[in-house]
């Protein structure tokens, strides 16, 4: 299976501003035809680095993606610098010129002498229309490796890539099955993880594992790749019915669903419903919880109570209760989520109380509660992680913690 490599064009993507997203979304792509990605340059508007970065790439890789530069200004050299280092001329196609000066009248404007630029297409090359914009993108065959010019406005490059590249790919490319399989689990750490599954995977040759922590969760995605469909989900199936075992109840789904998606279905099934009460994490659970659509079948709202004078006023929490134990502690939380509970008369309430950080003695610190129609739960975490993290993690904590009640499982 041909590699693939994606060369970004333009100095913006080099400064803090602008990010390279288009590399993230073709290197999906990629990977869902098979082709791996071994490696990806940002260039700035430069012809030589530009000529270099294309050699470089070509010597490498059979398929060779370049995204920007194709614009109608002087500093738009993708074109040029692809027809240089490849020996071919440029072009000139009076129905493209044609074509872009319609669109630009079509928006009431007038074709500049520049655009006339974008009309220009390296010798041999297939055209990839536009619908979106004006610069067209190029598809070109050369000593077999496949060039795409692709331009940079992501809106622009996506129907590009999906309706004129993908068939042109899969065309030629040898004929083959992907199967993936994606487990997402929680509670447990990326290198106790590995160590555990790692004796498993490595044992499957045609099998790729990767492993991604992402925001205190670990997502396992396993991907086989064979000629015969049958061929590629046993293989996939074989896997996880090892490794699944191996990471128990941990794993909270196997098709991709988020945490909060998990909760959503839970919820939804056993007609019930649920509400917050937040301190530390000031809505970011509740912001998790409503991002699932339809979050209204089963949320009932959520109190941001960041003082302890809204804990006691919205929450009914015992201002003894603080007094004695401060409003970071066991007792507090499960009192807010207990508060929470009484006031929206939800079946489940969950509560968060810590210390964020950065600063202070017990940064990291954070109790997080459940109260339940079977009684109420409190579970106490301690992070060496930032305020991002632990806050982000908490509301993992609590989610799963509703999972495992919900689902009857050990807490
Ligand atoms: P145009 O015809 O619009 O000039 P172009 O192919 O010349 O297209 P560029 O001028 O390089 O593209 O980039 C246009 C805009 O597209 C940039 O300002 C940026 O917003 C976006 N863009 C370019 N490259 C990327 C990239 N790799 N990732 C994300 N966005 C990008």
């Amino acid at each position: 299976m041909p590699d693939a490599e994606i060369i970004a064009v333009g100095s913006e993507l080099l400064t803090p501003q602008r990010l390279d997203t288009n590399s993230l979304y073709l290197t999906d792509q990629l990977n869902a035809l098979g082709v791996e990605v071994v490696r990806k340059t940002v260039v700035g508007d430069e012809r030589e680095r530009l000529t270099d970065s294309i050699l470089g790439a070509a010597a490498r890789s059979k398929i060779v993606v370049l995204t920007g530069g194709l614009g109608p200004t002087e500093d738009d050299l993708t074109r040029e610098a692809v027809a240089g280092a490849l020996g071919r001329s440029l072009v000139f196609h009076q129905d493209i010129c044609d074509g872009i000066e319609a669109r630009l009248r079509f928006f009431g404007r007038k074709m500049a002498e520049i655009n006339r630029r974008q009309a220009y297409v390296i010798e041999g090359a297939e055209v990839l229309p536009n619908a979106r914009g004006t610069a067209p993108g190029q598809w070109i065959l050369n000593d077999g490796v496949a060039f795409v010019l692709l331009p940079g406005p992501p809106m622009e490059l996506k129907p590009m890539f999906e309706q004129q590249c993908l068939p042109r790919l899969e065309k030629l490319l040898p004929p083959q099955v992907i199967r993936t399989r994606w487990l997402r689990v929680v509670g447990m750490g990326e290198s106790d993880l590995d160590q555990l599954i790692s004796p498993v995977y490595k044992r499957y040759a045609n099998l790729v594992t990767t492993i991604l922590a992402v925001s205190g969760e670990i997502h396992v995605h396993l991907r086989a790749r064979c000629a015969l469909a049958h061929e590629a989900e046993t293989l996939v199936a074989q896997a996880s019915a090892e490794i699944e075992p191996l990471l128990g109840d941990r794993v909270y789904s196997c098709n991709g669903d988020s945490l909060e998606q998990v909760i959503a279905d839970l919820l939804r099934a056993r007609g019930a419903s649920l509400s917050v009460a937040e301190s530390a994490t000031g809505g970011l659970l509740g912001g998790r919880i409503t991002a699932v659509p339809s979050a209204s079948d089963y949320f009932r709202g959520g109190f941001v109570t960041y003082s302890d004078q809204m804990k006691i006023r919205l929450l009914g929490v015992p201002a003894e209760l603080i007094a004695e134990h401060t409003a970071v502690s066991e007792p507090v939380a499960k009192a807010m989520a207990e508060g929470a509970r009484a006031g929206t008369g939800s079946d489940y309430a969950l509560s968060i109380t810590g210390y964020a950080g950065p600063e202070g003695e017990k940064v990291g610190l954070v109790f997080i509660g459940l109260a339940a129609p079977d009684g109420s739960e409190v579970r106490r975490v301690q992070w060496p992680a930032d305020r991002d993290r632990v806050r982000a993690f908490s509301t993992n904590i609590a989610l799963d913690m509703l999972r495992r009640r919900l689902l009857d499982l050990k807490p």
